[in-house]
């Protein structure tokens, strides 16, 4: 059976049946992986390749579920979604980050942190409050937390959570549009939303080594971003040969696995000061 959904996530050498067995389990077990402190940030740098050190942090959250171990959130934040676990779940993630962010900002390291916000908790109405509260419990400045938001958010007519999103810039928080480029008509949405911050989505890195049409690609959005006073994030850095290649085209922010790994909080501060060392 062909076990469909946009929530089905394959795994290697899994047959429709025991996916759909897995999934349906992590839905009963979600619930108590919050309350049971199952869940946990993990953190990847973002580096400035002008000024040669790590300037932000993406939180990335996980799940170690005490059975099947370690669960990427693309396979259960759409579960979350679909049972209404979304925003306790994201209020969590913006308590939890800030909170880590605030005794980072203690040791006077100068660093920003990029959140992923799930669409359906701007929909929520909830979003503007939940960030507000968890800036006013860790007294991080709004200027240090970036909201990444992808661009599902603006399919169909402008509406609340465009004012929403409005409001937070306003309050001072950095707006990115993540994944760019995966989509579609993503253009239209730079004119219509107060975005701070493009996150090139990692599709756009694939041959950008030797192939000149994908690199001019990557040229025009870097491009697009100094005309709109955007900054561009380039996601995925994965060789030193993109790296090197990145950089003649002018990209200034860099996130991926050659850069850095998600983190967790206890190893944080030791990368950071390799990074910034070497
Ligand atoms: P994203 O926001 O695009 O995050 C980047 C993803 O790319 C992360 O996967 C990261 O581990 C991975 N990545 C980073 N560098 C490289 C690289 O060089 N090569 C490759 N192949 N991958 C790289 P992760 O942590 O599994 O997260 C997957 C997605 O789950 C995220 O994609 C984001 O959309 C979502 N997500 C993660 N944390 C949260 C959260 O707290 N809330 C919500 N709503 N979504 C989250
Ligand atoms: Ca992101
Ligand atoms: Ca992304
Ligand atoms: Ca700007």
């Amino acid at each position: 059976a062909k076990a469909a959904g946009k929530n089905c996530v394959r795994r290697h050498g899994e047959t429709a049946d025991s996916a759909t067995v897995r999934r349906t389990r992590l839905a009963r077990d979600l619930p108590d992986a919050l309350s049971r402190g199952q869940l946990r940030l993990v953190y990847q740098p973002v580096v400035g390749t002008v000024e040669r050190r790590v300037l932000g942090l993406e939180a990335l959250v996980r799940w170690d579920h005490p059975v099947l171990g370690e669960v990427s959130p693309d396979e259960f934040v759409p579960l979350a979604e679909d049972d209404g676990l979304i925003v306790p779940l994201q209020r969590w993630v913006l308590e939890q980050a800030t909170a880590e962010l605030a005794g980072l900002l203690a040791e006077d390291r100068d660093l920003q942190l990029g959140v992923n916000i799930s669409v359906r908790h701007l929909q929520s109405g909830s979003l503007v409050p939940d960030v507000a509260a968890a800036l006013a419990r860790s007294g991080v400045p709004a200027g240090r937390l970036m909201l990444e938001v992808t661009e599902s958010l603006f399919i169909g007519e402008p509406d609340r959570a465009d004012g929403d999103l409005q409001t937070l810039h306003d309050m001072g928080c950095v707006i990115s549009l993540d994944d760019f480029g995966r989509g579609y008509s993503t253009f239209a949405y730079l004119a219509r939303l107060p975005v701070d911050v493009l996150k090139m989505d990692r599709e756009f890195l694939a041959g950008i080594e030797d192939d000149e049409r994908s690199a001019a690609l990557v040229h025009s959005v870097i491009e697009l971003g100094r005309r709109l006073s955007i900054d561009v994030v380039a996601e995925g850095v994965e060789t030193p040969g993109q790296l090197a290649r990145l950089q003649e085209l002018g990209c200034r922010y860099l996130q991926g696995f050659l850069l850095g790994r998600p983190t967790a909080p206890a190893q944080l501060a030791a990368v950071i000061d390799a990074f910034d060392a070497g």
